[in-house]
């Protein structure tokens, strides 16, 4: 391709909209414009690289055994209020009334279409197992669109569904997607690290998340995992090994209120007491679906309000605002506490349970309790983890290796579903023994736009992208520095044509630049080889490789070129 015949608008500043490196530098390499919040064209070269890598999700896929099919975009209300996600997915969804009047959505993902797809249809035990995928668009009404194509409103995604008969044929779908998405992230040129994830609104028995470590603020995600075992999860779902209270064995002393004026945050009441925050239990009052739930952790603890949500099976989780503390409590923030408190539910954090002589709001302004203590003090029903897992705490699993964390970008994810759409839809198939039974479902995800800039998130430099071989627009740049110089250009257009016969994509700088422009730009869009023809390089019959990734700079013998860029471009990665 001549840079003159193609479409490559790069930009010599960092557009003021980007925070992410990576979303500065799909911009400034002229890969991406933004249309709208979220929302982006995806420019020639960003078309190559999303083609490039949707190829090999679909190869991988198609190697597992799946199928390739295409749904609609245009979901009726009807499907999602079946399995009873239209109430629950909220304003996420993008939604609108056709001329009738009719309640339509965008799809955001497709496990209500897919399960009615396949009822009645699959009807024996017979035409299982089977796995269904399409690469299409989405669209999801983000709270905070953000970081160009890693949190977009509407994006590609390759989701895939698959149905069996049972539990056993579910593990072994998924475990065949899981080995699936190994393959692809591997071909696209990156590690990726399979993560617990949580199983939120999308229901289900399990679930992971395929994650890019990263070290910028690219990561969005932080995971924590062990440092001797192979444990890892996504903060959302990590937990810890909770060592048993050393403060189990305190006799109890007496309850007493004291006077903490001004007190309110942990910070304050710590420092005025002069106790460590261990000492103390947070009491967190939610709204949970309009109704009052106090949470309480430990005051060094951070709480965790998507285990919150699950544990309550909520759809809505709000903290209370002043006036509802206020009403419910009887006092300001920052003075709510666990004893006496009238209707409202305690869902109280397992690390409270072996604690003794604790301190917590009194309900009263400007007073704390002292040497509280349960079940003396107040009683509870609901004993369950809802902290932030830690560094430094021990691990869940192996309780001997202690807990690290990352940040990373989640390029995929896998979800086992269980029954819960067959059953909502009906998806219903006769077994051996004669008996109608649900389908047994799993849904799995890869987000080809995000992955495209994740790949540039994990591999750049400060002059530009670093594109893996594999997923790169193009995979040899040639550049000529002067365009008034006949010598030259037959030159490079001579390597340019034989590199294209030995089925290179080549792209070539023809453009009336001066070398500088063409250099930088090249570092910029960053396909992984380059070669310079130069005047210099001309009077003694040699041009020149650099290799994107490492900077490496190789003199080469005219007459030797072609043959040495392919072995070269061969080798790197
Ligand atoms: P997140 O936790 O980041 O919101 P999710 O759990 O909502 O992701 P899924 O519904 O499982 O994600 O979607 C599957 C994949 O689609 C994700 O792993 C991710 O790669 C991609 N994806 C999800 N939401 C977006 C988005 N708003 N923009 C771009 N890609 C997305
Ligand atoms: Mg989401």
């Amino acid at each position: 391709m001549r840079w003159t015949n193609s479409y490559i608008p790069t930009l010599r500043e960092d557009p003021a909209e980007a925070e992410l490196i990576s979303h500065k530098l799909l911009m400034r390499g002229g890969y991406i414009r933004k249309v709208t919040a979220g929302v982006y064209n995806y420019l020639p070269l960003m078309q190559r690289v999303l083609l490039k890598i949707t190829r090999i999700v679909r190869e991988e896929m198609d190697k597992a055994g799946a199928l390739e099919i295409t749904m609609p975009v245009l979901h009726p209300a009807e499907l999602w209020q079946a399995s009873g996600r239209w109430d629950v997915v909220g304003k996420e969804q993008m939604r609108f009334k056709d001329r009738h009047g009719r309640d339509l959505c965008l799809g955001g993902t497709h496990e209500e279409v897919i399960t009615d797809l396949v009822k009645g249809e699959l009807k024996s035990y017979r035409q299982f197992p089977k796995n269904l995928y399409q690469i299409q668009v989405k669209f999801r009404d983000e709270i905070r669109p953000r970081f160009g194509l890693i949190r977009g409103r509407e994006f590609i995604m390759k989701d895939a569904y698959s149905f069996d008969v049972d539990e056993d044929g579910l593990d072994k779908s998924y475990n065949k997607m899981v080995d699936a998405y190994f393959k692809v992230f591997d071909r696209c040129g990156f590690n990726v690290r399979k993560v617990e994830g949580d199983t939120g609104a999308m229901g289900g028995t399990g679930a992971h998340e395929f994650m890019v470590i990263v070290d910028t603020q690219g990561g969005e995600g932080v995971i924590y995992y062990c440092d001797k075992c192979d444990y890892a999860a996504t903060d959302e779902r990590a937990e810890f090994y909770e060592s048993s209270n050393d403060t189990k064995i305190e006799p109890l002393k007496e309850k007493e209120l004291v006077h903490t004026p001004n007190a309110k945050t942990i910070a304050e009441v710590t420092a005025f007491l002069n106790t460590p925050s261990k000492k103390l239990i947070k009491t967190l009052l939610y709204l949970v679906d309009g109704e009052p739930v106090a949470a309480l952790i430990r005051g060094d603890r951070m709480i965790n309000e998507i285990k919150l949500k699950n544990y309550l099976k909520a759809n809505e989780l709000e903290l209370a605002d002043a006036d509802t503390i206020m009403r419910l409590t009887g006092a300001e923030v920052g003075f709510t506490g666990p004893c006496g408190l009238k209707n409202i539910r305690l869902v109280v954090d397992t690390e409270i349970y072996g604690m003794r002589n604790f301190i917590t709001g009194a309900n009263k302004t400007n007073y704390h309790f002292i040497n509280v203590n349960h079940p003396r003090d107040f009683t509870f029903e609901d004993i369950i983890d809802i902290k932030m897992a830690e560094e430094g705490e021990r691990c869940p699993r192996c309780k001997q290796g202690i807990l690290k964390s990352d940040r990373g970008i989640e390029v995929g994810n896998t979800f086992k579903l269980g029954t819960k759409y067959s059953q909502a839809i009906g998806a219903k198939f006769i077994d051996k023994d004669g008996k109608e039974k649900p389908i047994v479902m799993g849904s799995y995800g890869i987000g080809i736009t995000r992955t495209a800039q994740a790949a540039v998130e994990r591999f750049h430099d400060k002059n530009g992208i670093i594109w893996p071989k594999p997923i790169a627009p193009y995979g040899i740049h040639i550049i000529y520095t002067n365009s008034s110089d006949k010598n030259q250009v037959e030159t490079a257009f001579d390597i340019y044509n034989e590199l294209k016969e030995k089925g290179i994509e080549v792209l070539i700088d023809d453009r009336d630049e001066r070398a500088g422009v063409k250099f930088k730009d090249a570092d910029l869009i960053g396909i992984p080889l380059r070669i310079v023809v130069g005047e210099r390089g001309l009077k003694d019959k040699t041009a020149e490789i650099k290799i994107r990734k490492s900077g490496e700079n190789i003199k080469i013998p005219l007459a030797e070129i072609v043959p040495n860029a392919l072995k070269i471009y061969e080798e790197i990665c």
